[in-house]
């Protein structure tokens, strides 16, 4: 079908291999720059979201992808990787003017796309199953084969890239997907959708599209009983709802990405500048809508006073502004909606008697886009709502420390285990910090560089399973133990 470029149009829903225009009438969709509406994206109904589920099921029961060889589909995943890379710059700009993100990030995010892609496509011929070394004249197997056909449900913090955090191992696997970006940020989803439908060797429906409400078409993907495995990013009272409804179908496996409030510890031998540049940009990157955002920036006491002073700093410097010109670092806030909800929490800080040292509002000048300053919260107490609510949003709570055992503590005194970030020119110390904090991911002296060659996820209410790297793959294949008897001898047993 004839599309015209979706920021005019109406977007459509991708099912088995077809941009279909949804019943409901749909939903704007917004610059968040500058208000304006700039598509309509379709609401998928229950009925498309069971379409969707039974395109994926019928391309995964009875077509050729799942029994396509691990070269094939690696071929199909690079394909995929050249294609974004062909149409960066204006993948680059869709994602900007959706979502609100700086273009010099949404440029990196759609390489980063492009990346994972090409990583998944390499690691399909690597992954091997093994033999085990039974005690028996025989021979015992494991086998990996797709888990089968995936609901992800994905949010609107990294729109194209956490799509293909989602799809590219999927399809590594040999599973089919039904895709659900957030309701605010559908565009380049179904750009990837678009590229997709241009590889003549990917099959129809092993990967469909479905805008809409989450409570209505994410939560018909999680409790279908189609669905062999959900996989999702995004909050932990989502996550807890998507988890209760696998158990309450058909026991579908799932994996979560959830929320976090990250510490980024500081110890007084910490590289000045780089430390400094490394608390801010922790936290402030993505205007913060990051899952993994240092929003606990942990300084301990004998530099603390002079640390803020050079954070503050330092953050007056962020160029906030119009996210397509090349030099802004910090663009609004995702929608209206999420503003006020970041507000509220800035708000209830200075309620709790947080000491406010920068920020705190909206701009002036950048109105009618849904900005809000870079907001510095420093004396905040540890068990304070500022540190221990996520914000996913520009705010940061400064908290002192009183050496490394309380950092740790206070480090490990939340609900949360995605991230944590140690800055130290200790070795020694570093690694007992390492070992001592309970995250996922770790960084020692940097903080939010993420590859995928590596495993990304997160302890405690922050997540289960594991994206990215080898291990991100695993999450879409099942084992199957076979054993095969050498031995032509009866069992003997009767
Ligand atoms: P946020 O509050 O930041 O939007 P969510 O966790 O609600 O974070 O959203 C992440 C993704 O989960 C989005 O695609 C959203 O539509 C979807 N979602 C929201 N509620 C549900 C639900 N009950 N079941 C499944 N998916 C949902």
């Amino acid at each position: 079908m004839e599309m015209p470029t979706t920021t005019t149009r109406a977007l459509p829903l991708y099912i088995g291999g077809r941009f279909v225009e949804g019943q409901d009438p749909g939903q704007d969709v917004f610059n968040p720059a500058t208000g304006e509406v700039i598509a309509r994206a379709a609401r998928a109904t229950p009925d498309e979201a069971r379409a969707a589920v039974a395109a994926a099921r019928e391309a995964f029961d009875r077509g050729p992808w799942a029994t396509a060889t691990a070269a094939q589909r690696g071929r199909v995943l690079l394909e995929v990787a050249q294609a974004l890379r062909a149409r960066a710059p204006e993948l680059a700009r869709l994602e900007t003017e959706n979502m609100g993100k700086p273009i010099a990030e949404a440029e990196l995010d759609v390489a980063d796309a492009a990346s994972v892609f090409e990583y998944y496509g390499g690691l399909a011929t690597k992954l091997t199953g093994d033999v085990n070394p039974v005690p028996d004249d025989a021979l015992s197997l494991t086998l990996k084969e797709p888990v089968g056909v995936c609901g992800q449900i994905i949010p609107w913090n990294y729109p194209l890239l956490m799509a293909a955090w989602k799809v590219a191992p999927a399809l590594c696997a040999g599973c089919a997907v039904v895709l659900k970006p957030a309701e605010a940020t559908p565009v380049t989803a179904l750009e990837l959708a678009r590229v997709l439908d241009g590889i003549a060797d990917l099959p129809r429906g092993v990967v469909n599209v479905v805008t809409g409400d989450g409570p209505v078409v994410g939560a018909a993907l999680a409790a279908s009983p189609d669905v062999d495995k959900v996989a999702f990013t995004g909050s932990t009272a989502t996550g807890r709802a998507i988890l209760r409804a696998a158990a309450d179908s058909n026991l579908k496996k799932v994996t979560l990405e959830l929320g976090g409030k990250s510490p980024n510890i500081f110890f007084a031998d910490a590289g000045w500048e780089a430390a400094v540049e490394g608390a801010v940009f922790g936290v402030f990157v993505n205007q913060g809508e990051v899952c993994s955002a240092g929003s606990r920036v942990l300084v301990e006491r004998s530099i603390h006073g002079r640390f803020v002073e050079a954070m503050v700093e330092k953050a007056r410097q962020i160029r906030l502004g119009d996210p397509l010109d090349p030099a802004t670092r910090m663009g609004p806030l995702v929608t209206a909606a999420h503003r006020e909800r970041v507000l509220g929490h800035v708000e209830r800080a200075r309620r709790d008697g947080a000491r406010l040292v920068l920020g705190g509002g909206a701009p002036r000048g950048l109105a009618p886009g849904y900005f809000v300053e870079p907001t510095i919260f420093d004396g905040v107490d540890p068990g304070a709502r500022l540190a221990q609510e996520e914000v996913f949003g520009p705010v940061v709570a400064v908290i002192p420390f009183d050496g490394e055992e309380e950092a740790v503590r206070i480090a490990n005194a939340t609900p949360y285990g995605l991230a944590a970030a140690v800055w130290t020119r200790d070795i020694n110390r570093a690694f007992r910090v390492v070992k001592r904090v309970r995250a996922g991911v770790v960084w020692v002296n940097h903080m939010q560089p993420t590859y995928v060659e590596a495993p990304w996820g997160g302890v405690k209410q922050s997540g289960l399973g594991r994206e990215l790297g080898r291990y991100g793959v695993e999450g879409y294949l099942e084992l199957k133990q076979v054993h095969v008897n050498l031995s032509e001898k009866p069992i003997g047993w009767y």
